[in-house]
């Protein structure tokens, strides 16, 4: 059997993959088996921020790696110390808890945010209002979380205590969170898989001060939008607002699976012993990985992917076969006037590697993609959207 047909013999078919075998590669550039060369705008959906194989990523993975493994959670081990230190440094949260995706991230972000609610409130303040349209994982409780019901069908019953509102309706959100003694608020303030939309800055910001009257928890879900994605460190810095709680992962280890729950002032010492764990959960490799990520996230570097990002949105804005261009940062939604499905096959004929989010031509390449890389990424792009 070649490997199409082994996956499909072996591999549970929950993903349809696209008809290539990618076996290396290096930077914003990846290899098939037959040594075609794309160039990848995917970047692993976010996940691989410094591109594929980065040497400075290689080398802090495998100092640690030739070091431990791997402890458990019974005992210290300094990487996961030094990230904690580093997230909290550089966004003024006050605690973390490490886990190894997203969903876990959203997880542990529910569970900090409904005990706090318990603590100070009582039991039956629970419910937590999340955005139709949004997307915060697979596991059930971050699918009931998801405000999209397509998701919901064949997993019912899902986690009770879930409410969802119309993204940019206030008023809804106000009403919502009376009728349901809201414990919580979670968005995504550019939600990815819903189609790349970045929320209004008026909305995110009235969300922000009617949580904070309330004593509301606010979780922003920085799974996919953080780590340099937006062109801040945290997509919620270009609002202007302070989250409770926020949840990441993709990004923070460039391409080894760690999830981080950034616990602010009010959640700070919310849980005790035992209240939650995870057997990896800030692995030292993974830690160390992240380190060398977020060393390299300075302000130049922002300063780059905010230049790339206008690059983009410029090159897309009035191409031909492009009714819009939507997004914040290298997280770029282009709604085409083909079926993006049809864009993005055409781009992999002609070696770019580009996602769909709903009806969109999605583009989240690695945050120090090339400039000339990208240039002729774009131009492969544009020429596949061209009616
Ligand atoms: N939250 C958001 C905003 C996401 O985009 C995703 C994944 O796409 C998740 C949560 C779930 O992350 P994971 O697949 O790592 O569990």
């Amino acid at each position: 059997m070649n490997i199409f047909e082994s996956d499909k013999t072996y591999i549970a078919s929950t993903y349809k993959r696209f008809p290539v075998h990618l076996v290396s590669g290096k930077g914003s550039l990846v290899c098939d088996e037959n040594g075609k060369e794309y160039i990848d705008m995917g970047s692993g959906i976010g996940v691989t921020s410094f591109g594929i194989a980065d040497d400075e990523w290689q080398k802090a993975i495998t100092a640690q790696i030739a070091k431990l493994q791997h402890t458990s959670n019974l005992y210290y081990t300094s990487p996961c110390v030094k990230l904690a230190e580093m997230l909290c440094e550089k966004t003024g949260m006050k605690k973390v808890f490490f886990s190894n995706s997203g969903a876990e991230a959203n997880e542990c972000a529910i569970k900090a945010a409904r005990k706090y609610a318990a603590d100070k409130k009582g039991k039956d303040c629970f419910t937590v209002i999340t955005l139709k349209n949004s997307f915060h994982g697979r596991t059930l409780t971050t699918l009931a979380a998801t405000g999209q019901e397509h998701y919901h069908e064949l997993f019912t019953p899902l986690t009770p205590g879930f409410a969802y509102v119309e993204a940019g309706d206030i008023a809804q959100l106000k009403k919502t969170a009376a009728e349901t003694n809201a414990a919580a608020i979670m968005l995504e303030c550019v939600q990815g898989e819903g189609g790349v939309i970045a929320l209004d800055k008026e909305y995110i910001r009235a969300v922000s001060e009617f949580a904070k009257e309330n004593d509301i928890i606010l979780i922003i879900d920085e799974v996919q939008t953080g780590n340099g994605r937006s062109g801040k460190l945290y997509s919620y810095m270009n609002y202007g607002i302070e989250p409770d709680i926020v949840s990441t992962a993709k990004g923070l280890a460039g391409g080894l699976p760690l999830g981080a729950t950034l616990l602010g002032e009010k959640v700070r010492d919310v849980f005790g012993f035992g209240d939650h764990g995870s057997t990896f959960g800030g692995n030292p490799v993974c830690c160390a990985a992240a380190v060398s990520i977020l060393e390299r996230i300075t302000d130049e570097l922002l300063e780059e992917v905010r230049a790339k990002s206008s690059l983009i949105f410029d090159e897309f804005k009035n191409a031909p076969g492009v009714e819009s261009v939507s997004g914040l940062g290298l997280m770029v939604g282009i709604k085409t006037v083909k079926p993006a499905a049809d864009v993005v096959k055409e781009c992999m004929e002609n070696g770019v590697l580009c996602l769909t989010a709903k009806d969109k031509v999605r583009l989240i390449p690695a945050l120090n993609i090339p400039e000339d890389v990208l240039k002729k990424a774009i131009n492969i792009i544009k020429a596949s959207c061209r009616v």
